[in-house]
């Protein structure tokens, strides 16, 4: 569940490029392999029909863009919204590749979409959908090769039929072609919530580093969702106040409190949706973002935060659950009243953190406790999240330009030594 549409006017393609121009200023990168990094290795496009519930056919367009697999299979996931298209799936693989490489997993950057509102799908439509989705796929996707995951509006459910569709046609049971699956086909502990997780792990290291108290911390959090739910009751775990939430409903504003797993109860309990909670006031979702707290976690869609409300934010940490919240105008105005932005490529990397350890133990079909995963997922948070900060506080760069610093190195370190081939 998300909160809000994007911005219409911001390309995330080009969002994306400037980030990654902003970093190639201070890497020695030559223009040819500069360009090399900017431009999806592989871009795909499907327009494939499906049988609804009436018997009409219903002609659907889904992408799938690898950016990279200069460091592994290209990883990321596949999103089902009415505002797909291929310019914000490009920019998603590209960030899929940094992300990766932040937190060092031996991954390449994917992600894939289906231009539809699933709301308005039956069960079995949707069903019906993935799995031909699935198929058009298969020649593309594999363990090896490119490993499909949850993102907007998808889940464990939609990659049990991906994953038993490219079973069905490869012939045999491959749980390595997506992660993110329920826990009895494969699925690891710890992955549902690990998007969240992370984004707790790294907004507490933050805080600390600014000195800010985590028990009190006013926390805002746009989007309900897999990501900004978990982010929220974990921080209040964490002795935070989550003082606001919203979802594609609208918002809701409480400034003693609202206490989250109440509210996800009530949400459960209508539709999935926040609208109606008894317990705290109506807000918009504009209004919402520019509420004065320590802690804004953006983890619904792209630019929500440009240079249009930037100057606005009076949160003094923005912690990116989603991908690509804030545009590079607003990343300027942020950083000038002092805001530390933990960008959404290191922030929002738990998830694909615990999927790649559910594809190491999909592998070895040999298993870890819950405790053993996020165990691992806070070492690997932590490293990455200190390694960051190190490089912002040595070259004077925004967390950001930090996180793509180190991300870009990485994949240009193998992308020389495996040399280009012929
Ligand atoms: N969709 C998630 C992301 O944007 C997870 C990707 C994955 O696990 O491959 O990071």
């Amino acid at each position: 569940m998300t909160a809000a549409t994007p911005h219409k006017t911001a390309n995330p393609y080009e969002n994306a490029i400037q980030q990654l121009d902003r970093a190639l200023r201070y890497l020695e990168v030559s223009p040819g392999l500069a360009d090399f990094l900017r431009r999806p290795r592989c871009e795909y496009t499907v327009n494939f029909p499906v049988r609804m519930d009436n018997g009409d056919i219903r002609m659907f367009t889904g992408y799938r863009v690898q950016h990279s697999i200069a460091r592994g299979p290209a990883k990321g996931g596949i999103r089902y919204h009415p505002m797909v298209s291929m310019d914000e799936v490009r920019a998603l693989a590209m960030w899929m590749t940094w992300k990766c490489a932040v937190v060092n997993l031996p991954y390449g950057g994917a992600k894939g979409g289906i231009i539809v509102d699933p709301r308005e799908l039956s069960p079995g439509e949707l069903e019906r959908m993935t799995r031909r989705f699935a198929y058009e796929l298969t020649p593309i996707i594999g363990p090896e090769k490119d490993i499909p995951a949850p993102d907007v509006n998808t889940g464990p459910q939609t990659m049990a039929w991906i994953m038993d569709t490219y079973s069905m046609v490869t012939g045999e049971p491959a749980p390595g072609v997506v992660t993110g699956k329920p826990i009895t086909l494969g699925g690891s502990l710890g992955r549902v919530e690990a998007t969240g997780r992370g984004v707790m792990y790294t907004t507490v290291r933050a805080l600390r580093h600014l000195e800010i108290p985590v028990k009190g911390a006013r926390v805002v959090v746009q989007g309900f969702g897999n990501v900004g739910s978990v982010a929220a009751y974990l921080l209040q775990d964490e002795g935070a106040k989550v003082i606001a939430i919203s979802d594609v409903s609208g918002g809701l504003v409480n400034l003693d409190g609202i206490d989250v797993r109440d509210a996800l109860a009530y949400a459960k309990a209508h539709g999935n949706l926040v609208q109606g909670y008894p317990k705290a006031k109506p807000i918009s979702n504009e209004e919402l973002l520019e509420l004065e707290c320590e802690v804004l976690v953006p983890a619904a869609l792209e630019n929500q935060i440009t240079a249009a409300n930037a100057g606005n934010i009076k949160a003094r940490v923005i912690a990116e659950g989603a991908n690509g919240p804030t545009t590079p105008d607003a990343d300027d105005i942020l950083a000038s009243k002092g805001i530390m932005v933990i960008p959404d490529i290191l922030c929002n990397a738990g998830g694909v953190t615990v999927s790649y350890l559910e594809w190491v133990q999909d592998r070895q079909r040999f298993f870890w406790t819950e405790q053993e995963i996020n165990t691992r997922l806070e070492h690997i948070m932590n490293e990455s999240f200190y390694a960051v900060l190190d490089i912002a506080r040595n070259m004077k760069v925004d967390m950001r330009t930090a996180a793509y610093i180190l991300a870009v190195q990485r994949v240009v370190d193998v992308a020389q030594l495996r040399g280009f081939y012929p």
